[in-house]
């Protein structure tokens, strides 16, 4: 029951779960869940918590969101395809979607919390673009827990919830994702707080491979291909580890889908790398111009300069093993692939799941998909427009909004003072 143990993907060592993201003998490499329970037993629970045998948490916290997978009609058959799915992560009541913040950012942020609470880990500090600290406002607000967001400052309309809170410090910085990254990193050293730990923290990847659970259990095999839109890569390397947990339970089927991601023009490091046959990521090759290029991407969720592309269990690896590939898409081409699905479905899609739309598209027209096998598609975020029908949104206010020339000194004396009321 929620029993397991964590592995290094580098030495293979097994070790029990302390709440650190680190092997303890240091290496550079991901470190995974090994579940007690290796065939799959749905709990009788709403959206994600079904999958709490393969989760890193002993609680089940009360919440709602969850992926749902159906087949689709109106878009299979304009594309061709005879068995395409739809794993929808966002907000859409008819189809029995209830994620909230629309994104699977929010899928991360369930398990993430509630393991750093288990484990009494301290704070949780988080980088986010925008769709990570919605997502983590709204289930602290919905677990009553306290967490740290750092954003860019022209992110702030994105951090919402549907229910009030004072259980989010949110900060801004005056720069792009990458200068919320460096801050939070500093504001994370700080006592009674810590990192997230992002794709290194196994309670996100897991939470995020509930996506690839739903497909599987829903469509009563492991897809032939699982189709994203990639920025960190975690979402997909999430997907790969619960397909190889499904190919261990043994009655899934026993291949592993074919990755096939994306990136949005002209910001694609992955797909620069990969193309280039490179382990490693070459910021002078692969993202020349970075601040440029990133100003210029329609999806800003996809734009991390830094992800576990090169290390020990992530990207590379992942895309090696399954025989994926990463196709890049234009700003114009995921805008026309949001409006056709969405005439087609009947939802409305974050800029990131048109991305991943648009790069569906592609790959079927070169031929890079075979339209008969069990496609799977993933859907990382969408139902604004639904939500904005049902819930009357709170916007989540800046505590504090900093610059270049704001002092770390600074900065701490005001994140104490938040702690000290709430730790
Ligand atoms: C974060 C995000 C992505 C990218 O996911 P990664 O795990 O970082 O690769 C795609 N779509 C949406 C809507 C997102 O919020
Ligand atoms: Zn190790």
């Amino acid at each position: 029951m929620g029993d397991y143990q964590i592995q290094c993907a580098a030495c293979g060592q097994l070790y029990p779960d302390t709440g650190s993201n680190e092997c303890p003998d240091r290496h550079a490499a991901l470190q995974r869940t090994v579940y007690t329970a290796q065939r799959l037993q749905c709990a009788d629970l709403p959206g994600m918590m079904r999958f709490y045998d393969w989760l890193p948490i002993h609680c089940k916290p009360a919440v709602t969101a969850g992926p749902v997978t159906y087949r689709s009609v109106a878009f299979a058959r304009e594309m061709g395809f005879s068995n395409l799915y739809i794993t929808f992560n966002g907000f859409w009541p008819e189809k029995g979607a209830s994620v909230k913040t629309c994104s699977f950012k929010e899928l991360e942020a369930v398990p993430t919390m509630q393991r750093a609470s288990e484990k009494k880990s301290g704070i949780l500090v988080v980088a986010s673009a925008g769709n990570t600290g919605r997502a983590f406002a709204q289930i602290a607000a919905e677990m009553n827990t306290p967490v740290v967001v750092v954003i860019p400052k022209k992110s702030l309309p994105l951090i919402w919830t549907t229910i009030q809170t004072d259980q989010v410090l949110l900060i801004t910085v005056d720069g792009d994702y990458s200068d919320a990254i460096s801050r939070s990193i500093a504001i994370a050293a700080l006592p009674h707080l810590t990192a997230e730990g992002g794709a290194k923290n196994c309670a996100r990847r897991d939470g995020m491979g509930t996506v690839m659970l739903d497909a599987a259990t829903t469509i009563g095999r492991i897809p032939d291909y699982y189709v994203q839109a990639v920025g960190s890569g975690t979402g997909a390397i999430a997907a790969w580890e619960a397909a190889q947990r499904l190919v261990r339970d043994g009655r899934y089927g026993s291949h592993l889908p074919h990755m096939i991601l994306s990136q949005n023009l002209p910001f694609v490091p992955m797909a620069n790398a990969w193309k280039a046959g490179r382990r490693e990521i070459d910021p002078m090759i692969d993202m020349a111009d970075a601040t440029q290029a990133i100003s210029q991407v329609y999806a800003d969720v996809l734009t991390n300069r830094n992800p576990p592309y090169g290390i020990t269990g992530g990207l590379f690896d992942c895309l090696t093993e399954t025989g994926g590939e990463i196709f890049t898409v234009s700003n114009d081409e995921a805008r026309q692939a949001q409006r056709l699905f969405e005439e087609c479905e009947g939802i409305d899609l974050d800029p990131a799941a048109g991305v991943t739309v648009a790069s569906l598209i592609t790959a079927a027209r070169d031929g890079n998909i075979d339209p008969c096998r069990d496609v799977m598609i993933n859907i990382t975020g969408g139902g604004y427009k639904r939500v904005q029908e049902a819930y009357d949104l709170v916007p989540v206010n800046a505590a504090l909004a900093t610059d270049r020339t704001t002092g770390m000194d600074q900065i701490a004396g005001f994140v104490n003072d938040w702690v000290k009321e709430h730790a």
